[in-house]
C-alpha cells in the first residue's frame, strides 16, 4: 500500500531540506494538497483532513471537484487547472464541501511545480486556508464583546437610578438593545403578600398589542413563568407571533436565595437567543435580581425613614405640648398662690388687729371681723374656681349631654338672679324664645355658664338694664343666647384678656366688685366641652356689654356644631 506522504514519493534532492518540508507538510495549520499530473490528489496533510472531515484514504486519488461547493464543480476544477497550467498559479476564495457543512468558505491557491513529462511526480501544490473559522472566531469575539458591553450597560442602568421604576424600565431597554432581541419584560413580586407578579419594566419593538399580561398570577397565566419560578432555572418556550415563531426565555431573578421576579426575553429570530448562552442570561438575571433586592432595601429604608420622621415629628409635637403645659402649670401655680395669698393676708391682718385689741369699740371689732369674713368667702370662691378649672382642664368633668328645654332653664336662672336685679334697681328682661326650642347640653354646666355670665352682667351694671334673649336662626344647627347689659363695658383692646386666667378688666375690679378672674375662663372651657362657644362685644368703657353664648340645637349633627361657626 502506498503512502502518499512517504518521503520517498516526494524525495527531494537534498535530504535535510526534504525532511524540513515533510515536517512543514505534516504540521502546517494551513491545508496542503499535492496533485499529480493527472490533476488527482497524491497527498493531503492532516490540516486538510481536519478541514474537510474526509479521510486520507478517500482523498487519495480523488479529484478537486470532489469537495468544491459549486454548481458545476467539474467545470470549475477544469477552469482552475487550466489557469494554473497557463499562468503557473491560481488563487481564489471559494466554498468547499466538508463533512459538517455544505459550504465552508476557504481561500484556496494552486501552484504549478515539477515537470509535465515526469508522470509519477507532483505537478501541482494546493493550499487551503479556512475562512469560516476565522469569521466564526471574529463573530464569536465581537458577540462576546457585545454581551459584555450589554452587561456593563445593565450594571450602570441598575446601579445609577434611585427611582426603582425608572431603573427597571432602563434595564429592560438595555437588555433589548444590548442583546439585540425584540422584547424584554421584567416582573417582580409585589411586596404585599408576594402572591402576584407585577410588571416593573418593559421594552419592546413588537406591536403594542403584543405583551405579556401586566399582572401575572404564576399559577394561572404563563406556565413558562411558573416553571422558571418553580425550578429556578431558565425556561425556553416557543410562542406563535403572527405568522412566525418566536423564542421566549424566562429566567428567574434570584436575590439572597429568593425568587424576587422573572425576566422574560423574546426574540423573533429564535437562534439569536440560542446563541446567547445561558451563562449570559444567568448573569443578566443575577444582576436584575440584585437590583430588585436593592430596590426592596431602598424602599424599606425609605419607608422606615418616613415612619421615623413622622414619629419624630409626633414626639417633637408632644414635647412642645408638654413644655407649654408645664409652663402654663407653673404660671398657674405662681398666679394661684399669689391670688390665694392676697385674701389670706387680709384675713390674717384683720384677725390680728382684733386679737391685738386695737379696736376702740365693739362696732369697730365687728367691722374688722366682717372684712375678714368677706376675704374668707372670696378665698373659698377662688379655691372652688381653681379646683373647678383644674378638673375641667384635666378632662375630668364628664358632660352629661341631653336635650334640654331652653325656655325652662332660662326662667330658672332668671328666677334665681332676679333678686339681685331688684336690689340694684335694674330692669331685668328675659325673652326665652319659642317654647319648643331644645338645646343639646349638660344642663348643670349650661346653668353654671348662664349664672356666671348673667351674674357678671348684673354685677357690672349699676344703672339701666340686663336683658337675656334667644335667637334661633332658621336652619342653623345652633341657638344663640345673648346677655346684654348697660354696665361698665370694656375697652376693645382689653376684651381678649378677659379669657385669661385671673385677669380682670383692671386691678381695681376685685376691690370694687370682687370675683376671681376665673369665671369667664371656666365659662369658655365648659361651653367648648359641650360644643358651644362664647363671644363678648362692647363698644367701650361705660357703654355696656353683650355676651353671646352659642350652643348646639337638638336634632343636629356634630359637624354642624357652633364651635365651627361662632368665634
Ligand atoms: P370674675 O370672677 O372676676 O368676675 P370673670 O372671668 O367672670 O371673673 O370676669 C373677668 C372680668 O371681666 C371681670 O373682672 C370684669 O372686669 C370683666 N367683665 C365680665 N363681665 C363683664 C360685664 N358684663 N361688664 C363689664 N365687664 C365684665
Amino acid at each position: 500500500m502506498s503512502n502518499p506522504l512517504h518521503p520517498t514519493k516526494i524525495a527531494p534532492r537534498q535530504p535535510a531540506t526534504g525532511e524540513a518540508l515533510v515536517q512543514h507538510f505534516e504540521r502546517s495549520p494551513v491545508g496542503l494538497i499535492l496533485f499529480g499530473p493527472d490533476r488527482s490528489i497524491v497527498a493531503a496533510n492532516p490540516a486538510t483532513l481536519e478541514l474537510t472531515g474526509l479521510s486520507s484514504a478517500i482523498l487519495h486519488g480523488a479529484k478537486l471537484h470532489r469537495f468544491l461547493a459549486a454548481e458545476a464543480p467539474e467545470r470549475l476544477e477544469a477552469r482552475i487547472f487550466d489557469e494554473v497550467d497557463e499562468t503557473g498559479r491560481w488563487m481564489e476564495q471559494m466554498d468547499v464541501r466538508t463533512s459538517i457543512a455544505d459550504a465552508s468558505p476557504v481561500m484556496m491557491s494552486i501552484t504549478l511545480v515539477g515537470r509535465a513529462e515526469h508522470p509519477a511526480a507532483v505537478r501541482y501544490v494546493g493550499t487551503i486556508i479556512e475562512l469560516g473559522q476565522q469569521r466564526w472566531i471574529e463573530n464569536e469575539s465581537s458577540r462576546r464583546a457585545a454581551e459584555l458591553a450589554a452587561l456593563s450597560a445593565l450594571t450602570v442602568a441598575t446601579g445609577s437610578s434611585h427611582d426603582p421604576a425608572a431603573m427597571l424600565r432602563a434595564a429592560a431597554q438595555v437588555i433589548v438593545e444590548g442583546l439585540e432581541v425584540d422584547a424584554c419584560w421584567i416582573h417582580r413580586y409585589e411586596e404585599s403578600g408576594r402572591k402576584e407578579l407585577a410588571l416593573a419594566g418593559a421594552s419592546s419593538y413588537l406591536h403594542p398589542t403584543l405583551h405579556l399580561s401586566p399582572r401575572m398570577k404564576p399559577d394561572a397565566v404563563n406556565p413558562g413563568v411558573l416553571r422558571a419560578i418553580e425550578t429556578r432555572e431558565q425556561v425556553i418556550t416557543s410562542e406563535l407571533l403572527d405568522r412566525s415563531i418566536a423564542t421566549l426565555v424566562h429566567a428567574p431573578l434570584l436575590a439572597a436565595g429568593d425568587v424576587v421576579g422573572v425576566v422574560s426575553i423574546l426574540s423573533v429570530e429564535g437562534e439569536k437567543l440560542a446563541t446567547h448562552n445561558s451563562e449570559l442570561l444567568r448573569a443578566v438575571s443575577y444582576q436584575l435580581g440584585t437590583a430588585i433586592q436593592n430596590i426592596r432595601l431602598l424602599e424599606a429604608i425609605t419607608e422606615h425613614q418616613a415612619q421615623l420622621e413622622a414619629k419624630n415629628e409626633e414626639l417633637e409635637h408632644l414635647v412642645e405640648e408638654l413644655r407649654v403645659a408645664d409652663r402654663l402649670k407653673s404660671e398657674f401655680l405662681a398666679t394661684t398662690s399669689h391670688e390665694l395669698r392676697t385674701p389670706l393676708n387680709s384675713i390674717i391682718g384683720f384677725m390680728s388687729l382684733v386679737l391685738d385689741g386695737v379696736c376702740k369699740n365693739e362696732a369697730e371689732q365687728q367691722e374688722l371681723l366682717e372684712h375678714a369674713l368677706r376675704s374668707a368667702k372670696h378665698l373659698l370662691e377662688l379655691i372652688n374656681n381653681v379646683l373647678d378649672l383644674a378638673r375641667i382642664e384635666a378632662g375630668r368633668v364628664p358632660f352629661d349631654i341631653r336635650d334640654v328645654p331652653l325656655q325652662r332653664l332660662l326662667r330658672e336662672v332668671g328666677d334665681t338672679l332676679e333678686v339681685q336685679a331688684r336690689d340694684k334697681d335694674l330692669e331685668f328682661w328675659i325673652s326665652p324664645g319659642p317654647a319648643d326650642i331644645q338645646v343639646r347640653v349638660d344642663e348643670v354646666r349650661l346653668r353654671q355658664v348662664l349664672m356666671n355670665v348673667v351674674g357678671n352682667a348684673l354685677k357690672f351694671t349699676s344703672r339701666g338694664h340686663v336683658a337675656i334673649a334667644v335667637d334661633t336662626p332658621v336652619g342653623a344647627p345652633f341657638v344663640e343666647i345673648t346677655v346684654e347689659d348697660t354696665g361698665v363695658g370694656i375697652d376693645p383692646e382689653r376684651r381678649e384678656r378677659l379669657f385669661k386666667k385671673f385677669s380682670q378688666a383692671d386691678a381695681s375690679t376685685t376691690r370694687r366688685f370682687g370675683g376671681s378672674g376665673l369665671g369667664l375662663v371656666i365659662v369658655r372651657e365648659l361651653l367648648e366641652g359641650m360644643g358651644g362657644a362664647i363671644r363678648i362685644e362692647s363698644e367701650g368703657e361705660g357703654k355696656g356689654m353683650t355676651a353671646t353664648i352659642t350652643v348646639p340645637r337638638s336634632g343636629m349633627t356634630d359637624e354642624d356644631s357652633p364651635s365651627a361657626t361662632a368665634g
